[in-house]
């Protein structure tokens, strides 16, 4: 039979013309959320379910005692701090746990707890005396596949008796060496590797299949075939779960492709929104005015700050300057390799550094809800037009929800082309945005 159609290249996410960096894919937009992400995001948004099996009765769970797990995952989830279920977990988890298994689809943002529902689930279904693989997590790259791995380790780590071990760019087996671990998290080209190639990987006992950011995957030139070929090697009662972060047609097509009718469970993302949001802005005339801005508002910081600038140069040009003069910030733009950027965002999320210095394209890649204030630099505006570029506006600085946490923005307003800008900012949004005179400015919360 002749190959499916290979997938459709990589969407330049967030990327920017102007900005003289790399592409960004999506891969690396998701793996900075993971590192960026302390604790679960909170929606009042409602799980919307679907499902072909009338006579099926789904059921949720309000706490995780309920679920009836081995007492040493129960052990290693309260360690990890976790207290209730998340609201994708209360509806997906008693359907990842039912006997006899059915197949399941779950979307929802990135940090919803979606990971930890399938990895609560994998480890509850392991038989740990039969010494073989019998789950499989595939991930659309090595570094997200490690970040599962680590999830999976940490609650798993009082159930001694199972073992996890990946399978990407790097891992090796001895010649004749079967994989013979319960848990394989892996990249798709890996897998076909070893499932196909070196057939050390055997996949016949495999009781679980997870496919992790189909959507991150299906961006990604030859892994839905690649998917597809691990996928056939699985047996028929295999459990299938795929999760996702968006639910576009790509990802819906291609699961019901392979899936025999999954129950669906979706959590529409909320929309961004600038209530709760004080939005100001600092007159400047000349660079060094703007420097000056930057520099008051550094000394007055209370908590985390994000300085958004254009470009790349302009990036470095102000974190070189604020370092030389004594201030500690943290850079990230699309320069960076994966490992960098991580190694960057951890230092930020730890404390360590108060202020990062970023430039639009790496923007998508952070929720910004556990900064205390967003500093636009550069005004976002197309750079052709000379526009507001309001999206992205509302992206830097936007949060979600009521639970979001009240924010600070400060725009840096360089001269009166970017006083227009501000202008059509405000009348697109209908705010005001305040004036601020540093003279007299008080602590930032
Ligand atoms: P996703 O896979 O949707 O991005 P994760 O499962 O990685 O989300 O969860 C996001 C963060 O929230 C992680 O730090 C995780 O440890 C934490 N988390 C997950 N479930 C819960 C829960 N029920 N209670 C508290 N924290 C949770």
């Amino acid at each position: 039979a002749p190959p499916p159609p290979a997938a459709a290249p990589p969407p330049l996410v967030a990327n920017d013309a102007t900005s003289e960096e790399g592409a960004v894919t999506a891969a690396d937009l998701s793996l900075m959320r993971k590192v960026m992400r302390k604790g679960i995001v909170e929606t009042k948004n409602n799980v919307e379910i679907y499902q072909k099996d009338p006579n099926n009765p789904l059921y949720s769970v309000k706490s995780f005692e309920a679920l009836n797990l081995r007492p040493e995952l129960l052990r290693g989830i309260y360690e990890m701090g976790f207290k209730l279920p998340s609201k994708i977990q209360e509806f997906s988890l008693p359907t990842l746990l039912a006997e006899p298994p059915s197949n399941l689809i779950a979307q929802s943002q990135s940090g919803t707890g979606k990971t930890a529902a399938f990895t609560l689930a994998m480890l509850s279904r392991i038989d740990p005396n039969k010494k073989c693989t019998q789950a499989l997590v595939v991930s659309p790259t090595m570094e997200l596949a490690l970040q599962t791995l680590e999830s999976v380790r940490q609650m798993g780590k009082y159930c001694t008796d199972i073992t996890i071990r990946s399978a990407v760019k790097g891992d090796m087996l001895p010649r004749g060496q079967q994989v013979n671990e319960h848990i394989v998290i892996g990249t798709p080209g890996k897998l076909v590797d070893w499932t196909s190639k070196y057939k050390c990987l055997d996949l016949r006992s495999c009781k679980v299949f997870v496919l992790d950011e189909a959507d991150v995957m299906i961006a990604t030139q030859g892994h839905q075939d690649q998917s597809v070929r691990i996928h056939k090697q699985l047996p028929k009662e295999c459990q299938m779960m795929l999760f996702s972060a968006t639910y576009v047609d790509e990802v819906v097509n291609f699961a019901k492709a392979i899936f025999k009718d999954p129950v669906t469970f979706r959590l529409r993302r909320e929309d961004e929104t600038l209530k709760n949001i004080r939005q100001m802005y600092v007159e400047c005339n000349s660079t060094e005015e703007k420097y000056e801005a930057i520099s008051n508002i550094f000394t007055s910081l209370v908590g985390s700050a994000m300085f958004f600038c254009h470009t790349k140069h302009t990036a470095t040009f102000l974190a070189k300057r604020l370092i030389d003069d004594g201030y500690q910030v943290g850079i990230l733009t699309g320069d960076l390799t994966a490992d960098e950027r991580v190694k960057v965002l951890q230092r930020f999320r730890d404390g360590t550094e108060r202020v990062l210095i970023c430039t639009n394209v790496l923007a998508r890649g952070i929720d910004v809800e556990s900064v205390n204030l967003v500093v636009n630099y550069d005004l976002p505006q197309h750079y052709d037009s000379r526009r507001a570029d309001t999206e992205t506006y509302l992206h830097r600085i936007g949060r979600c929800g009521r639970f979001g946490k009240t924010g600070n923005a400060i725009n840096i307003v360089d001269g009166i082309d970017d006083l227009r800008i501000l202008k059509e900012v405000e009348d697109h949004f209908g705010v005001k945005v305040v004036k601020l005179d540093y003279n007299s400015v008080e602590d930032i919360e």
